[in-house]
């Protein structure tokens, strides 16, 4: 297997996807929630287009999305960071109100709010585009609302963490993000 990527921007590999996957479901499972046969390979890993995906990713098991609601499953490796976003109004759409409940692991949110962090972290040289600085810290069982546009970003511990997201209609490609250099779209380079 040839591990050299040439172009390394924007991307991950097949196999850093199947591995991912493989790590998510895994706790997932750990976490006392059945995947059946079959959903371990639907579920997403979003690098962001930042090709960091330890540091900067999540991966997304979606139970359901319609145009009314959605249920997801969201996974966190060790450290690992969801960057800063909000979800805008997309036509009739005021946008979409999310709540979250933190199930397995380790998890800190960053919400608007006087700084207060002390458990977490900034990921390295993006002091700019991770502006929110307000720490909660969830324990299993603690959940957290976000109306459209509330930013937030969240953070895994030495664990990681499972998390429930429900919220009306997803649309992640239309997210705002602080920092720039995002894509939504994560892209997969074909290994030779
Ligand atoms: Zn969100």
């Amino acid at each position: 297997m040839n591990n050299v990527v040439e172009d390394e921007d924007n991307m991950i590999t097949k196999s850093e996807k199947v591995n991912a996957q493989q790590r998510a479901a895994m706790m997932i499972r750990q976490a006392g929630i059945q995947l059946n046969d079959g959903e371990t390979e639907k579920i997403e890993v979003v690098d962001f287009g930042l090709s960091r995906l330890d540091d900067e990713g999540v991966q997304v098991f979606t139970m359901v999305n319609t145009d009314r609601l959605a249920a997801k499953i969201l996974v966190l490796f060790p450290n690992q960071t969801e960057p800063e976003h909000w979800h805008p109004r997309v036509g009739n759409d005021p946008g979409k109100q999310e709540t979250i409940r933190h199930i397995w692991g380790d998890l800190l949110f960053y919400v608007e709010g006087d700084d207060n962090m002390k458990k977490g972290f900034i990921v390295e040289g993006k002091e700019n585009v991770y502006t929110l600085r307000h720490e909660i810290i969830l324990q299993p069982g603690d959940q957290l609302t976000f109306e459209p546009y509330e930013k937030h970003w969240f953070q895994a511990g030495p664990r990681g963490a499972v998390l429930y997201s429900f919220s009306t209609t997803v649309r992640d490609g239309l997210d705002g993000f602080t920092d720039p250099a995002i894509q939504r779209t994560t892209v997969i380079k074909e290994e030779n």
